[in-house]
């Protein structure tokens, strides 16, 4: 029989939320689940008429297969809403944005330097090990560095992968950060592939959304977003790639015609039905019950923070995600007392790398953030935590 590719050795056990199951399972009491990074809002009528009149339609006419980069019109809307910078020709609509990281590492082929933060979302670590990286550099994202990577102290790369706002931190990018890294970027000659999925949670207008809002980011990354959490799009599957015509290799070819090349070779578009419910998100219509949405998911995140009060928390503000220090525990420890006292299911955040340790996640998308923090106020938490 066929021997099994050796880069599965590389990666390691995916036993995190197996044995966050596992202890949610044999938990006595009835459970506040904290610790989902999916959406718990249905998608908005408006998109799901359409889907279903999409749907219909198929029965009807042909339709067949559409451009590989997706319906002009969606890549329109998507640049018109999010890229003002930019042209709709820059843009790909793609199944999500966590298959667009595995497809985008084939331009690069094996062999490559991949930077990733510390802690970080497993994929970008996961696939380039897969992929046949060379090596994969974890970049420590904590306290000290306020969860940015350290510009000063870079080693060689050529890529990093940047996820802000960022899962697991919450944390969102400075102007100023990304201004630094893009210059790094140039010095160092590596390539950025920046993670926006949660760029519509960014409250703040001083924040970036985009990094080509970064003078010169369109010479050196590509970004990433997604319809996923913000407009409830996790089931339905779309997201887009960015990848501007100044991206040029060393030898100042452009990059997209290869990125084309491979769209084309391994993928044939989203669903034809995703991207009519993308043209409708992206309506006014939609972009309201966007809003809706992430009003929704921030005020989770807010009572939470509240909740927790004392401690020291990143994100929730311009993120659904909070970061919990535990200065008196370890991750699994912290993790064992929510489960145990109050029924909370959170994720250790050593799960998501070494520096992830002392850590917890919790999440404004869970329908239980009012009675969690409900219950969190009344036991006074912080009374028995951090002393
Ligand atoms: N990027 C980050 C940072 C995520 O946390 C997630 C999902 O949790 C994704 C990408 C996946 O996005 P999509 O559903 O578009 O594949």
């Amino acid at each position: 029989m066929i021997e099994r590719h050796p880069n599965f050795e590389r990666l390691e056990p995916t036993y995190l939320f197996q044995k966050i199951h596992e202890k949610a399972q044999t938990a006595k009491k009835e459970l506040l689940d904290l610790s989902i990074g999916d959406i718990s809002l249905p998608l908005d009528p408006s998109i799901a008429e359409v889907l279903a009149e999409e749907a219909l339609r198929l029965s009807k006419e042909i339709v067949g297969y559409g451009p590989s980069r997706g319906y002009a019109k969606l890549r329109e809307a998507v640049q018109s809403h999010y890229y003002p910078m930019l042209s709709p020709d820059e843009i790909y609509i793609s199944d999500g944005a966590k298959c667009d990281v595995g497809r985008l590492q084939l331009l690069f082929g094996t062999g490559r330097k991949i930077g990733v933060q510390d802690p970080t979302y497993p994929v970008y670590s996961d696939t380039a090990l897969l992929l046949g990286a060379q090596e994969v550099i974890y970049l420590p994202c904590n306290r000290k560095s306020e969860y940015f990577v350290d510009i000063k102290n870079l080693p060689d790369l050529d890529i990093l992968f940047l996820c802000s706002p960022n899962n697991p931190t919450g944390a969102a990018a400075t102007r100023e950060q990304l201004t630094e890294l893009v210059k790094a970027a140039y010095e160092k000659e590596f390539l950025i592939i920046y993670d926006a999925a949660y760029a519509d949670f960014i409250q703040n207008p001083e924040l970036p959304k985009s990094i080509y809002e970064i003078e010169g980011a369109q010479n050196i990354a590509i970004e990433i977003s997604s319809f996923s959490k913000s407009f409830g799009f996790t089931g339905l599957r779309l997201g887009w790639s960015v990848v501007p015509k100044a991206l040029k290799y060393k030898n100042n070819a452009p990059l997209y015609k290869d990125w084309e090349r491979i769209i084309q070779t391994f993928f044939n578009g989203p669903s034809c039905l995703a991207q009519k419910g993308g043209i409708v998100a992206l309506s006014e219509v939609g972009l309201k019950a966007k809003k809706t949405a992430i009003e929704t998911y921030l005020s989770n995140a807010k009572r939470l923070k509240e909740s927790f009060r004392g401690f020291e928390v990143s994100g929730g503000d311009n993120s659904p995600y909070l970061w919990i220090y535990f200065p008196q525990m370890n991750s699994w420890e912290a993790f064992e007392f929510l489960l145990a006292e109050y029924g909370i299911l959170s994720i250790p955040g050593s799960g998501f790398g070494k520096e992830g340790e002392g850590f917890i996640r919790l999440s404004g998308f869970s329908k239980w953030c009012t009675s969690c923090a409900f219950i969190l106020e009344k036991k006074e938490i912080q009374e028995c935590l951090l002393l």
